[in-house]
């Protein structure tokens, strides 16, 4: 009744499918709100889509999965000796992520048959090993015959340059390493960038970490909707709102569906209002003038404004007189990040 994200299923599947046959050995990543569609409902889908392997961002999101997705669940936060981690005990369908050595010897001392990825950190410099350290580890693994080294792993930044040069050196560290593994888990790589990859390295294989072009890739396939739930006329001077605002002229206050509950922002995601822009809209004595933002919901094929700022599950827009309104009941086409989002609802088609 509120925010509702509605897929074409399937159109969504056509996608997934056509994603998966292009990148053998793909992993697909399940975290944080499940990319707007849930984690329980990405790892259903994993399930159909016939992968042996799904990532989850953390130890807590193991659960959310685990008795939807029957493969192995690659834990993407590197395992450290405290909270879920070392609470939710040894399971065999679990990879670990190691990015320091004590880690390492801490994780094998509690399971010794512990599945592990080791990771190499990248230039996000967020987690993961030196060369050396990279190196030093294969000591410890010679000294738990019962560890199960999954592979070596690389977290890229996004975009921008290319990472070819950045993986060649990483690469090196790995084969320098001399560990007992030829699986590299990668992310954020381009296609040419896995292809290049796999050539120079025929040996090795490499598995791509997947979640936004993946869920979220064919953007067509999804549209989020709110409810209209009341809609006030105004005259110029009325007052509305928790601030007792008034209105700068006459037009309609419409409540919608979606507010801070939802992850309903004070701009539009895109919004790309420059200061400038702004200054001029100011000058024209336009609706923002009077103190209005933009809101991501669109009515009448506009973007509208906020007339005041979005409650907690509601939202107040200000439509100015000479718009179509849109009736209580309908709903309004609203544009979100969806990895921000909490839907009401999540309808498939
Ligand atoms: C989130 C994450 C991914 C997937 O990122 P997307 O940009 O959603 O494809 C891959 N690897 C790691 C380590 C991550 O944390």
């Amino acid at each position: 009744m509120s925010l509702t994200l509605y897929v074409d299923g399937a159109r969504f599947r056509a996608h997934l499918r056509s994603v998966v046959d292009r990148h053998p050995g793909i992993v697909p990543v399940a975290k944080g709100n499940g990319y707007g569609l849930s984690n329980a409902r990405l790892a259903l889908e994993a399930q159909t889509l016939g992968i042996d392997t799904l990532a989850v961002g953390t130890y807590d999101e193991v659960d959310q999965v685990a008795s939807l997705f029957t493969g192995d669940l690659l834990v993407l936060t590197p395992w450290r000796p405290f909270g879920t981690a070392v609470e939710a005990g040894p399971d065999p369908r679990v990879i670990h992520t190691i990015g320091r050595v004590e880690d390492l010897t801490g994780l094998l001392t509690r399971d010794p048959e512990a599945r592990v990825v080791l990771e190499r950190m990248t230039s996000m410099l967020r987690h993961g090993f030196t060369a050396r350290d990279l190196r030093s580890t294969a000591e410890v693994l010679a000294a738990h015959p019962g560890a199960r080294l999954e592979g070596v792993s690389m977290h890229l930044p996004m975009g921008g340059a290319s990472h070819v040069t950045e993986m060649h050196r990483l690469m090196t560290d790995v084969v320098a390493a001399g560990l007992d593994t030829h699986t590299v888990w990668v992310s954020h790589l381009s296609d040419a960038e896995l292809a290049g990859l796999r050539a120079a390295y025929p040996d090795f294989t490499f598995r791509p970490r997947i979640g936004t072009d993946l869920w979220l890739g064919d953007r067509a396939a999804l549209r989020v909707r709110a409810t209209v739930l009341d809609s006030h006329h105004v005259e110029r001077g009325d007052t509305f709102g928790y601030r007792s605002r008034t209105a700068p002229k006459s037009g309609t206050i419409l409540v919608v569906g979606g507010g801070t509950a939802h992850g309903i922002g004070l701009e539009a995601p895109t919004g790309a209002a420059t200061v400038k822009a702004r200054a001029a809209t100011l000058a024209r004595g336009g609706l923002d003038a009077a103190g209005f933002v933009r809101s991501p919901y669109s009515i009448d094929g506009k973007q509208r404004l906020f007339a005041e700022p979005p409650h907690m599950q509601a939202s107040m827009l200000f439509v100015p007189s000479g718009a179509k309104v849109p009736a209580v009941g309908d709903e309004v086409d609203v544009r979100v990040r969806f990895t921000a989002t909490t839907f009401d609802r999540v309808v498939f088609s």
